[in-house]
């Protein structure tokens, strides 16, 4: 797979059933660390090239039409309100001029390191191999190695339960700290990191308030992670906020009503392209990779002739 892979990118073969496939891509980034502003700044030169780079409202207004289009184009995404994107994907973003959505959390600026799922992340190798079994036990985990269950698992439970599992592992993992690269790849950008970006480059977008997942909440809980934390980005930066992210992708039917209600679109984490006609508040994307050869990939798989989603 490998070399048929390596065979066809240089060819131009994958690029060009991207683009003759005329369905537009919404790449999903998350963190970018300092060591990788080279690649980023070659992957994005590169797709810029090969394809026009829109805001998402052009994407808005693309699928919302019922016509097919000519041509593919691309929306850039950045989930989470990571610092890196202010101080690694900003500058990247400025010296191509090239427009991108940060999907931010406002309840977790300032106030937070990092969002309660990255934390976790970071603190459950921490845990005693007993504690990770009871909690593995709890969640009805048969494989009682595998600790990423119980981060998935939390993401399932109401808010409240889940809140006393976090204070429960805090208690369990006493001496933790985050490190310097867990630091550099998930800590959260302040109010003045946004307001350092350029509005006509640079869309804001809601992430919820404090990066909830949304199908376990109840409808208080519900309208002030959407209505909320629309109100708290728009009063902050002064500026609309239309577009929404779900939290880890999740959502179902009656969350995207609610989100319908409060925003203009929203995406998810489905695997896909989109197209005209399609679902505006629940729109796929491509989890984007910095290798140029497995992107086009991805690319020519999920657009191409061939395209399963
Ligand atoms: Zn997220």
């Amino acid at each position: 797979m490998g070399l048929l892979r390596w065979v066809l990118f240089q060819s131009g073969l994958l690029v060009r059933m991207a683009q003759q496939s005329k369905r537009d891509v919404i790449l999903m980034f998350h963190g970018v660390p300092k060591q990788s502003a080279e690649e980023l700044h070659d992957l994005l030169q590169w797709l810029s090239k090969h394809f026009a780079i829109v805001p998402m409202e052009a994407i808005f207004d693309r699928v919302s039409r019922k016509r097919g289009e000519k041509s593919s184009v691309f929306a850039l995404t950045f989930d989470d309100g990571l610092r890196n994107h202010r101080t690694v994907v900003y500058p990247v973003l400025a010296d191509l001029r090239l427009p991108a959505t940060f999907y931010v959390c406002p309840g977790l600026i300032e106030r937070a390191v990092t969002t309660w799922s990255w934390e976790f992340w970071c603190r459950i190798p921490l845990l005693s191999e007993t504690c990770r079994r009871e909690l593995l036990a709890r969640a009805g985990v048969r494989n009682l190695t595998d600790g990423v269950a119980i981060l998935e698992w939390m993401k399932t439970i109401p808010l409240n339960e889940r809140r006393q599992v976090e204070d429960d592992i805090r208690l369990k993992t006493p001496g933790f700290a985050f490190t310097t690269e867990q630091r550099e790849l998930y800590e959260l950008m302040s109010w003045e990191d946004l307001l350092g970006v350029d509005p006509g480059l640079i869309n804001i977008g809601s992430h919820t308030m404090t990066h909830c997942d949304l199908p376990v909440l109840n409808s208080e809980e519900l309208a002030n992670e959407l209505e909320g934390s629309r109100a708290v980005l728009e009063q902050r930066l002064g500026r609309p906020v239309s577009d929404f992210c779900y939290p880890d992708g999740k959502h179902n039917d009656a969350v995207v009503r609610a989100v319908a209600n409060v925003y203009r679109s929203a995406v998810t984490t489905v695997c896909g392209s989109v197209i005209a006609g399609d679902p505006p508040h629940a729109l796929k994307r491509i989890g984007a990779s910095l290798d140029l050869q497995r992107l086009s990939w991805l690319l020519a798989t999920h657009t191409g002739p061939f395209h399963r989603c």
